[in-house]
């Protein structure tokens, strides 16, 4: 099983004519409330792909709608806990050119604690896999309890921030980062420059850098795997990063060979980006194997 200390957030979503101005208030045309923050997001990635996979995260308590939505994906949900804080939100602001402007509230992600992550991590099997973001507290607990307990540690910075740095980075087994994330922590532009970085100060970690529609690249110890995108029609680029984090660990933990692991998470994140949305727009392995057999 994979579990995932993640990020659950709900996405106010609001079509307006331009973004609101200082003093200004508008009418929004169109209003959609979703699931969405990269954790859960990445947790419906790994269900869709087969994965059994346990969600560790933090809501409101009015708001556990959005944990039957993730139990109705096949989603562990026993460590879905519920707290007085505002569940962690978004409010979205979305112009008829397809730009956005976002408020987030971290809320209850915020509240996981140390305590929570010991409870969660009480029963697991040798092979299980733990996966975290940057959207919760208690991230440094995650890695060293998951160390402690004999888990691969996969670790996706996003958003990034500058308190990734210190943070007990020799704990991961799996770095997955987009190519900004990777700039920043390298401090370097050119990809080549990037890799010699983490060849040389992440020796012990596996790293996988997207590279949005140039496909991703992967370093391993003994060697370097480039695998490009699928040329599609792309309409919304929203998850990507989590459709493929959630297809490549699905089939990396179950064994499957890197570079089959990496060819099936571009498939699924190819249609991902055919379609408009986060959640919804994750496809099910049904659809990633009709996509690859083509
Ligand atoms: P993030 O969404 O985290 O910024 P990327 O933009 O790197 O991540 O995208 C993740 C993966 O999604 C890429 O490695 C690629 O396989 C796929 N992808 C992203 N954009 C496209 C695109 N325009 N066409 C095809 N595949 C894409």
């Amino acid at each position: 099983a994979v579990i995932n200390f993640g990020s659950i957030n709900i996405d106010h979503v609001y079509q307006v004519d331009h973004f609101v101005q200082p003093g200004e208030t508008i009418a929004s045309r169109h209003y959609q409330c979703l699931l969405g923050g990269k954790g859960a997001n990445q947790s419906i990635a790994l269900a869709r792909a087969g994965s059994e996979v346990r969600h560790v995260g933090k809501i409101n308590e009015a708001d556990v709608a959005f944990k039957q939505t993730m139990i109705r994906d096949g989603i562990d949900c026993k460590h879905v806990t519920c707290t007085e804080t505002a569940s962690g939100h978004a409010i979205i602001q979305v112009t008829p050119s397809a730009e956005n402007a976002i408020v987030l509230f971290g809320g209850a992600n915020h509240e996981m604690t140390p305590k929570d992550i010991m409870f969660a991590l009480d029963t697991v099997k040798p092979a299980d896999w733990v996966l975290t973001q940057n959207e919760t507290s208690s991230i440094d607990q995650v890695l060293i309890q998951a160390k402690e307990k004999g888990l691969r540690v996969a670790f996706n910075p996003a958003p990034m921030t500058e308190s990734v740095k210190h943070l007990p980075l020799e704990c991961i087994d799996l770095l997955i980062v987009n190519e900004i994330e990777a700039e920043e922590i390298s401090g370097r532009k050119d990809l080549d420059k990037i890799e010699a970085y983490f060849r040389q100060d992440w020796p012990n970690t596996e790293v996988l850098i997207t590279l949005g529609k140039a496909g991703v690249r992967m370093l391993k110890k003994d060697k370097t795997i480039d695998v490009p995108a699928f040329e599609v029609d792309a309409v919304d680029t929203t998850a990507a990063g989590d459709t493929f984090i959630g297809y490549f660990l699905s089939a990396y933990s179950a064994h499957t060979d890197s570079k089959t692991a990496l060819i099936r998470a571009c498939a699924a994140s190819a249609l991902a980006v055919m379609k408009i949305g986060a959640a919804q727009s994750i496809p099910n392995k049904e659809d990633v194997n009709r996509f690859l057999a083509k």
